[in-house]
């Protein structure tokens, strides 16, 4: 398996993630549609004592995917084990990881639309019939093997569930893709997040910071972390909207919640290419970032918020994004 180098900053985020982690559903906020479905088919799997359906949850980073995923096995009262799409390479580490399995365990793979092929196949056995076949011996004298695994629920969450293909994708009994989060949502993870780490906010203060967090509960968090340390060396250690505002404004995030690489991207767009469109992988080379980083972390939320569109012929900057920037809207009205 690949060994994961982490910067420092990764670190810090996972170590806030696991603190600041919702345990039970009832303390997950938000995704309503999605845990009442949940709620249902938890019910259903404990009344018959067999294990939960397989699960995909689809959607940008930091919208819950790995919370749900162990809130799931907290609920069912199982194990829960995880790994990463990237971190399986060999039909070998799949079968280390599901023979190991305790019956009903809960069996999270992260970036599950980064498996090779060959490996998603792997799966299919596994999830339809609880079986592992294996290949014994080389050559003429192999043999294939099948191994009877426990029941167990995969739970696959992806940032792009357009990468799965259709076998796999249609083995998940329960498939749901997570909404960027409201601001009235996002204020009350802020609310609850404050009280773990037991810092005072005011309801302005927890309003300000959830506007700017770009619907995304991780960006929430990291947010709250950074006002605090605002508000206790320059405010009155209460996290207020003043506090918020100066601490955001500090970190270059304007009053929409926007960051340095997202006004970049913009003003790429706008600028160097004419309000586009233009092709994601020039785009990425245009500010210096991944391909992916765009369109998972991104994309989603300039979309939502009206600054871009995705065509078939690229990427285009709408007329509400010249205005943000304080530009001329350029000349191709067509486009609109
Ligand atoms: P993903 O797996 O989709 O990247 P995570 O489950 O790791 O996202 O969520 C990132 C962080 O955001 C979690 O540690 C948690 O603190 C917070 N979070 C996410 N969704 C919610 C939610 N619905 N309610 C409360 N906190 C949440």
């Amino acid at each position: 398996m690949t060994p994961r180098i982490q910067t420092p900053e990764a670190a810090f985020e996972e170590d806030l993630d696991r603190s600041l982690r919702p345990r039970r559903l009832e303390d997950f906020v938000g995704q309503e549609p999605l845990k009442a479905q949940l709620k249902v088919a938890l019910e259903a799997a404990k009344q018959r004592g067999e294990a939960l359906d397989h699960v995909l949850l689809a959607g940008p980073p930091g919208l819950g995917k790995t919370s749900l995923a162990q809130i799931l096995a907290a609920e069912l009262e199982v194990d829960f084990v995880q790994t990463a799409g990237p971190a399986l390479e060999r039909k070998a580490d799949i079968a280390a990881f599901l023979s190991a399995l305790e019956p009903g365990s809960v069996f999270f793979v992260d970036e599950i639309h980064r498996l090779s092929r060959a490996l998603e196949e792997t799966f299919y056995p596994a999830m339809e019939d609880r079986e592992l076949p294996i290949t014994v011996g080389q050559g003429a004298g192999a043999r294939v093997m099948t191994v009877p695994l426990p029941p167990f629920t995969l739970v696959g969450a992806t940032t792009r569930a357009g990468l799965l293909s259709r076998p796999l994708r249609d083995r998940f009994g329960i498939q749901h893709r997570l909404e960027l989060y409201t601001e009235e949502e996002l204020a009350t993870i802020v609310r609850r997040s404050a009280t773990i780490l037991g810092c005072a906010v005011d309801p302005e203060g927890a309003r300000v910071i959830a506007r700017r967090s770009r619907g995304t509960p991780r960006v929430a968090n990291r947010l709250l972390k950074r006002v605090r340390d605002y508000a206790e060396v320059r405010g009155s250690g209460v996290v207020d909207a003043a506090a918020a505002e100066a601490a955001l404004e500090l970190l270059e995030i304007d009053h929409l919640g926007l960051d340095r690489l997202d006004r970049e991207i913009l003003t790429a767009i706008c600028e160097r290419f004419d309000g586009g469109p233009v092709g994601l992988s020039t785009l990425a080379a245009s500010v210096g970032e991944e391909q992916d980083t765009i369109e998972d972390v991104y994309e989603p939320y300039l979309m939502q918020v009206g600054f871009l569109k995705r065509t078939p012929r690229g990427r285009v900057a709408t007329p509400a994004a010249f205005q943000h920037l304080g530009l001329e809207p350029s000349g191709s009205p067509g486009l609109f």
